[in-house]
Parts: C-alpha cells; structure tokens; sequence
C-alpha cells in the first residue's frame, strides 16, 4: 500500500521510519499535525502482523491524538509512535535506548510517553537519550508519572457523564459495566466503578490480570469474545481498537459505550450505527484524556495534583456538551467531537501556535 494514498494518511506532516537491528529496534513515529504544538503521543509496542497494519495503527492513533489534545486544550500537536515488536521478543534497554535516540533526531517535533506495551521504567531509559519524554516522573508536590490512574479518573467521570445522558440517573450505584481489558487503565477504573456502587463483569486475554483484579474486587469473569455483547448497561473497551464494528455493533446490548481504549470506532461510520441502534458513544479521544493532560503538564514543569485534577475533571463537561450538540442535531458523537477538534485547530493554527514556547520542556 503506498503511503500519500493510504486511507488513514490525512494530510500527515511526516512519517519516520527507524531501524537498528542492533538493538532490536523497528519504529514508525508518525507527526500529524503541529499547528498547537510540538506533537505529543505516546509509544506503542506491539507485534504487529504486519508493517501495514503498524502503519495504518499509527496513523489512526496519530491524527487521534492531535484531536484529543485539541479538545483537551494542551499546547500541543499530534503525533504517536509504534515499535513493531518480534513474537515473544523481551523489552531491552538496547531498545529504548535506540527509540531514545530516535526521538531526539526530531529535534522536539514529537514528544513520547507511554501507551500499550509501555511502562514508566522504559520511558526512563528513554529519558537518557532526549529529554522529549514525559510520563516518568512524580516527586514531591508535582503530580506525572504513571498516566494510567490519570486517564481511568476521567473515564470514570465520563462513563457518570454518559449514564446521566443516557439513562437519566445522576448515580452509578446498582449500573453495571462490562470492562474490556483490565491492564493499566482498566484496573484503576474497575476500582473506582467498585468504589461507586456499580456491578463489574471483566473480561481479558491474559489471566495473570484478570486474576490480579479477582483479588481486589468483586467482579464477574467473562469470555473475552463474549465481553463487548454483555448484557450490561455500560460497555468500557479498554484494551485495543477497532471493537466497534458492522459485526459487533448489531449485538452489543449496552445502551452506553464509555472507555479507555483509543480508536474505538473501525470507521467513521460505525458512530452512525450505534446512533441508530440509540447507543450512546462517548467519543474516545475526549474520555480519555486524563492521561495526556498528565504527561503534558509534567512535560511543562506546572504539574501539581489540583491542577491535573482539576483539568481532568472537565472532560465530563466537554463530553455533556458533545452529547447535546449530537442530539440536537440527530449526529452520532464521533462527527461532532471531530468538527470541534478541526475547528480548535484550525483556529489555534490560523493564530500562529506553531511550536509555541509554552510546550518547550521545562523540567530537568
Ligand atoms: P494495557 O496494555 O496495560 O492494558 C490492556 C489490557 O487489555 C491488557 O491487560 C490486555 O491483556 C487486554 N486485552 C488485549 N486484548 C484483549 C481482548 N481482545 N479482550 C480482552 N482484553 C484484552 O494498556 P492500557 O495502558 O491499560 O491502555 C488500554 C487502552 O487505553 C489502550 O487502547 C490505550 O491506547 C488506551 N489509552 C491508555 C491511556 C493510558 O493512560 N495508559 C491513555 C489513553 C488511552
């Protein structure tokens, strides 16, 4: 497939390709847009079946990302990397090293966190190499590190948003929840959905996680190819993307979809049809933003708990606000969500933000 004509392609600022066989390294970093900023997203290492489909990953999760740091307000553009990871290969600090590396020849146009397959130890060791790296650190009074319990707060907040939308009902007491995927965000959402009275029934692929939670709460084991059509009134994909479908949408039984996982939808599309079917989506890149807003206010130096906190707990209002648009003009969510984020940028770009100096790093 080429890349100018590939369907995800969406006028992509750049595309790098990196390759150290020495370490083990194979990467794309793709940068959307940096008409807000430097592109910020994180780093997914994943084993990929093939180097198209890692292509066509990056750019869906890339252009998400410029849309979820526009609607979220962040100084800065979108970009995300993958590492196409070998069947059963280990993590090395020869990789992140090499990734390290790569990251710095952009010079700042893409700074790198942590997303799937990534942890705050190998954004350290990325952290030797550039200093264009978040998601590492939490020291004193400064919040950061882990973006994980940061992006499970405010998908919890908007699963309240939703349900409130949805069912009419301004608690999650006695709601029940199908979470997919109990990794890093998972587990930290099924503690506060516990916490809040909701009934869990959990599905994963791998048991260690599924029985790590087991211990913790209560919660209701399903198969994973069962999860996304429990009979449940929220539905929380928060493992990997392309689970709304023309094949899962006909038998999902939630009449809400609210969770962590980005690229949600396969297509466009697919938010006309949970429309249709009166399910009401909570577009991914606004719900689950906390983690960003984490990683960017420790990038920026200004990274205090009240703060990210405070910022977190605006995206039930920005999603209340994208509920009623779409209801008032009978449009699923996913099309109004990114006309605002086409608009902020546009905006933001026509205004002169290009790599503004506020989102240069501050912190040693
Ligand atoms: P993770 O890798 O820690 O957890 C994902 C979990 O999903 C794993 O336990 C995995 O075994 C499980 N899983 C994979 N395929 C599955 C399937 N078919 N059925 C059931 N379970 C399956 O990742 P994470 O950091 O928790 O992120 C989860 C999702 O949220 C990803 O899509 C990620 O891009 C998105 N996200 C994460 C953050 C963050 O702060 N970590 C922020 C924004 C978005």
């Amino acid at each position: 497939m080429g890349v100018f004509d590939h369907p995800e392609f969406d006028h992509h600022e750049s595309i790098h390709y990196f390759e150290d066989p020495g370490a083990g390294l194979k990467a794309i970093i793709a940068i959307h847009s940096t008409a807000l900023g430097p592109a910020a997203g994180g780093c997914r290492r994943w084993n990929y079946v093939s180097d198209d489909l890692a292509l066509t990953d990056v750019l869906r999760l890339s252009r998400g990302m410029t849309y979820k740091n526009a609607v979220a307000g962040l100084p800065f553009g979108g970009g995300k990397a993958v590492i196409l990871a070998a069947e059963g290969a280990p993590k090395s600090r020869a990789l992140f090293d090499a990734f390290g590396r790569a990251v710095d020849s952009l010079q700042g146009r893409y700074i790198t966190a942590e997303d799937v397959g990534i942890g705050v130890d190998d954004m350290r060791v990325v952290r030797g190499r550039t200093p264009f790296v978040s998601g590492l650190v939490q020291t004193g009074a400064s919040a950061g590190g882990d973006p994980s319990p940061w992006t499970a707060l405010g998908v919890f907040h908007g699963i309240e948003a939703a349900v409130a939308a949805r069912l009419g009902v301004d608690s999650l007491e006695g709601i029940t929840v199908a979470v997919q995927g109990v990794g890093h965000v998972g587990v930290h959402l099924c503690r506060r959905l516990h916490a809040a009275g909701a009934r869990l029934v959990v599905a994963d692929v791998d048991r260690k996680s599924l029985q790590s939670l087991c211990e913790q709460l209560p919660a209701e084991i399903v198969a994973p190819r069962d999860i996304l059509f429990s009979d449940v009134d929220v539905l929380a994909p928060c493992a990997l993307g392309n689970v709304l479908n023309s094949e899962t949408i006909p038998r999902i039984r939630a009449k809400v979809v609210a969770g962590a996982a980005n690229n949600q939808l396969a297509s466009d599309n697919d938010g006309r049809r949970l429309t249709d079917r009166g399910i009401l989506y909570a577009p991914d890149y606004v719900i689950n933003a906390g983690g960003v807003i984490s990683v960017a206010h420790e990038y920026l130096g200004n990274s205090t708990e009240a703060r990210v906190r405070s910022e977190v707990c605006r995206i039930p209002e920005r999603l209340r606000r994208i509920f009623a648009d779409a209801e008032s003009g009978a449009r699923p969510t996913n099309v109004v969500a990114d006309e605002l984020a086409r608009r902020i940028v546009e905006q933001g770009g026509a205004a002169g933000h290009v790599n503004q100096p506020t989102a240069k790093r501050r912190i040693a």
